[in-house]
């Protein structure tokens, strides 16, 4: 539970480190404090994508329900549906970063990391050890 916790706070869910992401939309390859690589398979970031499709479907339906049960019987079904494509655009790009940390979390709630990563996480620290930020940000 620990690791889902912390990738809620956007931090690494093996370590709590911070400084995950260079941009919005760019997660460095490997945790400046710990080393984990942060792809753990091929095809890593459909996890995230399922996590960032359910934190938008459960926003929509909490607004979408919210406007009927504070307006009906007239409901302003214009209104609802502006507001509702607002909020489906808008919570994707926001929720972007913690859908990759919490997804990040959740497999490895499930999934702890095997001796291999455990390894490999070890020699990158000890190649990045002093320039761990500046050798992640230009991967
Ligand atoms: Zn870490």
């Amino acid at each position: 539970m620990k690791q889902i916790a912390r990738g809620i706070r956007k931090r690494c869910p093996h370590c709590g480190g911070s400084d995950l992401f260079t941009r919005w939309w760019t997660m460095r390859r490997n945790c400046p404090t710990c080393g984990l690589k942060f792809d753990r398979d091929a095809g890593y970031g459909t996890g995230a994508m399922i996590v960032n499709t359910a934190a938008t479907i459960g926003t929509f339906l909490v607004v979408f329900v919210g406007i009927m049960v504070a307006t009906w019987p007239d409901v302003p079904w214009t209104a609802a549906l502006v507001i509702t494509i607002v909020v489906n655009t808008i919570v994707p790009i926001v929720f972007y970063p913690w859908s990759k940390t919490i997804f990040l979390g959740l497999d490895l709630a499930v999934r702890p990391l095997s001796a291999e990563e455990s390894a490999a996480a070890d020699v990158w620290l000890r190649q990045n050890a002093t320039t761990a930020g500046a050798a992640s940000a230009t991967d």
